[in-house]
């Protein structure tokens, strides 16, 4: 055991609008129970539509006080000193996010690091954000393109990597210029909270960010309705996706959608099997399966699947599951009761439509009988119909089944909704380059999975998402473009 405990008494947050820490207007609050502990850990103000509301105007008028106009340079040293903050305060934020979300305190570290990361890559990322000039379009004419801020940005993230998926997109919207109101999860606001506290610390301007917290079907229904909204980011689940673009019929706001996945881990025979089945087990596990990416779909080439299953059976057996606060613990807790209750019913399923249950599918609590830990669960004998095979779990749970053929292996890899992610493992060049091209993915790994840094874009393809995060494109996403068009010289009437 590291040492890392759980905290006596739970932490008291307070909501950020304009520069202020606020109770919501009702005065509702809600505890957040450890998912792994069944203890108290923090206490979160129940904002609602009329926090919002505040909210938002701030967020417009920080927009027109100078926060667009902002030079860019000024802006990246507020990110660049936010990196240096986050990183001052990785223990305590790690461990508020293990606490809350039951994910182990490792990889909550790890994210933390990964969050400066992206600060860091966002503040000079963006200080190239620029429009193009058009010098042949007629001898009369000029053409410039100007990128300019899309306006407030109502920003709502999920629970499952709460301060890492903000790092991939508050800094971007920094830097467009843009400002913005933040629903993080109810299930897990504290790091996004402490992000505001470093936000004021850096020396941002009041209301270029603000976050309310509270329920996503009254705080956040309130911020995907709000007629002065100019943009909606999401990421979350299909379903609340559909909401967010209907929402943004009524003022047709631009959206941002990163939604859900299925995605494939495609094993060749000709592949480094080792290294592909430490590859299939850590997309099956990493944060206990509540991932976008995770792979959740393994296509293994005919002639090694026996080998194969044997052989990542044995390794997954061998992973540690429990207290998320033990530094040599892999597996941690599942973050919600609901999610944990959904994964459970898909295993039931599984079994009643005809899988074969080949490892896992148990619960399992710790001595004192708290915590919802899953273990990794296989499932063989899977066909394309069974409920496994084609939604997104979002769990410990991973459907196999051979192929004979490239061609197959393409098929089936395709053969879903979405297209986040997907992983080809062979040492053939051809047979990886062609796969990538055929695979319909926004992030393919090639003899590796969920590899990657934030110089790299991600979106979703079909119906994984809309738009794209990160990279040079990243900022982009925040911005509008509009084409000035100039005339030079003496200009022609037309009517005479
Ligand atoms: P949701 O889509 O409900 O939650 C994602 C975010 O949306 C949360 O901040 C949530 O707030 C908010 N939200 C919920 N309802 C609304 C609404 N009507 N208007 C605006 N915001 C809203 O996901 P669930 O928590 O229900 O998880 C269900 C499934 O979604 C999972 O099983 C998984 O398949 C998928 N999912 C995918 C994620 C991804 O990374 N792509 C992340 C999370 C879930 P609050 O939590 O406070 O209700």
């Amino acid at each position: 055991m590291g040492h890392y405990v759980i905290p006596k008494t739970p932490r008291t947050f307070k909501m950020f609008i304009n520069g202020d820490w606020t109770d919501s207007k009702t005065g509702q609050t809600v505890i957040r129970l450890s998912p792994s502990h069944n203890t108290p850990v923090t206490i979160i103000p129940q904002g609602n539509g009329d926090d919002v509301n505040m909210a938002v105007q701030s967020a417009r008028n920080a927009l027109h006080a100078g926060w667009a106009d902002t030079p860019v340079a000024i802006k990246a040293d507020i990110l660049y000193t936010c990196a240096d903050l986050i990183a001052k305060r990785q223990e305590e934020i790690a461990l508020l996010e293990t606490l809350e979300n039951g994910k182990t305190i490792e990889q909550s570290l790890g994210e933390v690091s990964g969050a400066v990361n992206q600060w860091r890559f966002a503040a000079g990322a963006g200080r190239g954000v620029h429009g193009a000039s058009h010098n042949n379009i007629g001898d009369n004419l000029l053409g410039v393109t100007l990128r300019e801020p899309v306006g407030v940005v109502g920003l709502i993230t999920p629970w499952n990597f709460p301060f890492f998926i903000l790092a991939e997109r508050l800094p971007y919207i920094l830097m467009s210029g843009s400002t913005c109101v933040i629903k993080p999860s109810e299930a897990t606001s504290a790091t996004t909270l402490i992000m505001a506290e470093i936000l004021q610390q850096a020396g941002l301007p009041d209301g270029v960010v603000n976050v309310i917290t509270g329920k996503g079907s009254t705080a956040g229904q309130a911020i995907l309705d709000h007629p002065d909204i100019d943009m909606i980011s999401f990421t979350g689940s299909t379903d609340v996706g559909r909401k967010v673009i209907e929402s943004s019929a009524k003022n047709i706001k631009k959206i941002g959608l990163e939604l859900g996945g299925k995605n494939p881990q495609v094993v060749f025979a000709d592949a480094d099997i080792d290294a592909a089945v430490d590859g299939v087990a850590f997309g099956l596990c990493i944060n206990s399966g509540q991932c976008c990416v995770s792979g959740s779909r393994l296509f293994v080439e005919q002639s090694i699947m026996d080998v194969f299953t044997k052989k990542l059976i044995h390794k997954i057996s061998k992973l540690k599951i429990g207290n998320p606060l033990d530094t040599e613990t892999q597996l941690g807790a599942i973050t919600t009761d609901a999610q944990f209750e959904t994964i459970m019913d898909y295993i039931k399923r599984g079994v009643e439509q005809g899988a074969t249950l080949l490892y896992g599918g148990k619960t399992l609590t710790d001595a004192d009988g708290n915590g919802h830990y899953v273990q990794p669960t296989i499932f063989g004998d899977c066909t394309f119909a069974m409920d496994i095979m084609n939604q997104e779990i979002f769990g410990p749970v991973l459907c196999i089944m051979p192929f004979d053929s490239f061609e197959d292996a393409i098929t089936y890899a395709n053969t879903t909704e979405y297209g986040l992610g997907a992983s080809i493992w062979t040492k053939d060049v051809d047979k990886a380059l062609i796969a990538s091209r055929k695979i319909t993915a926004g992030r393919i790994w090639v003899n590796t999975t969920l590899a990657g840094g934030p110089e790299m874009p991600f979106g979703g393809l079909k119906q994984s998402g809309l738009g794209t995060e990160c990279g040079l494109f990243g900022t982009e996403e925040y911005t509008v473009l509009k084409a000035v068009h100039i005339h030079l010289g003496e200009r022609d009437a037309i009517y005479n």
